[in-house]
């Protein structure tokens, strides 16, 4: 099969018959040889309703629900392990994203080695209080990732090669971040194509204005998990085992002022009268406290390694 087309969606139930009949018309009209993976993820319309009528007069969609709403990486995570072409596409369910682009994407995998191929939406049809946030968390991403080439990493619209998708595992908010992950996971060649991008035709965003406050800590926590998330150990031990050898030099060095002025018979403060003496007792506290973390959080994650846990209620 040559094309996977994964598509998470929630609550689309106007934007799904113009969609799939859209991605119909370009993949005859290339000859590819694909299918359609609708993700509904916990939609309280009648999404699912529609995805099964589609289902019988176009025989290349499969559907996917999930019990409840886990959220738009979930339901591309499931996409991802349940497609079977060699390039995957990701699209938007609400019609912003074109399918037009497909033929372009699918070249670009192919003839030019990409690993992972991005929409750029360059000219954006959404509001300016969505557009301003979007490019500080790009250039914020672009900067702490080293991936410098990318200016739009959230566009819904992504080709990528099949091993690529077999290689990652999305989760919690960490759709946002898919080329990060991607260059983690080694694959470099991440390319990016300049795409349409259209108003939303039926429908409101399915997220609000907390997705800026969610992303930004996304962002934090995903630097901090991606560099020690494995290896807690290494974050909490190092400044754990720093701040408890401080401690332990300050501590050394009062006793051996005090040793050294009773062989020398001068007078010497008590070392518990030194201010001195309580930064030291701190620190070693501190230090101990800090390794003990490091220690529990690597138990933890060692017996975490189940990070998504949706419940899939039917598939067709
Ligand atoms: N989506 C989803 N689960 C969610 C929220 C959104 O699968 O919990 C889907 C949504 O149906 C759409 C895509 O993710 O296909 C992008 O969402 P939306 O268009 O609302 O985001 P925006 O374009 O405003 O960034
Ligand atoms: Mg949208």
């Amino acid at each position: 099969m040559d094309i996977s087309v994964v598509i998470p969606l929630y609550n689309e139930e106007e934007s799904l018959p113009e969609l799939t009949e859209w991605i119909r018309r370009v993949m005859t009209g290339h000859d590819f040889s694909y299918e359609i993976i609708l993700v509904d993820d916990g939609s309280k319309d009648t999404s699912w309703k529609v995805i099964e009528e589609l289902k019988s007069t176009h025989e290349q969609i499969s559907g996917i629900r999930f019990r409840r709403n886990y959220g738009k990486s979930a339901a591309l995570n499931v996409g991802f392990n349940a497609a079977q072409g060699d390039v995957v596409i990701t699209m938007d369910a609400d019609l912003q994203d074109s399918p037009d682009e497909i033929p372009e994407l699918y070249n670009r995998i192919m003839n030019s080695n990409a690993d992972l191929v991005s929409g750029w939406k360059q000219k954006r049809y959404d509001p300016l209080t969505k557009t301003i946030p979007t490019k500080l968390f790009n250039s914020v991403t672009r900067n702490m990732s080293g991936i410098h080439n990318l200016h739009d990493f959230n566009c819904g619209l992504k080709a990528y090669r099949k091993d690529v998708v077999k290689s990652i595992e999305v989760y919690g908010e960490m759709h946002r971040y898919i080329p990060v992950l991607a260059k983690w996971a080694g694959f470099t060649n991440i390319q990016e194509q300049i795409v349409q991008h259209y108003p939303r035709k039926y429908g409101t965003t399915k997220f609000g204005p907390g997705r800026f406050v969610k992303g930004f800590l996304d962002l934090l926590s995903i630097f901090f998990v991606g560099k020690f998330g494995k290896r807690p150990m290494h974050f909490f031990g190092t400044i754990g085992v720093l701040s408890f050898v401080v401690g332990f030099f300050i501590t050394c060095y009062l006793v051996f002022e005090k040793l050294r002025s009773i062989a020398e018979g001068t007078v010497y403060r008590n070392i518990t009268d030194q201010p001195l003496f309580y930064l030291s007792l701190v620190a070693i506290l501190i230090g101990t406290q800090l390794f003990l973390t490091g220690f529990i959080a690597e138990l933890v994650s060692r017996n975490s390694s189940e990070r998504n846990q949706y419940h899939i209620e039917k598939i067709i």
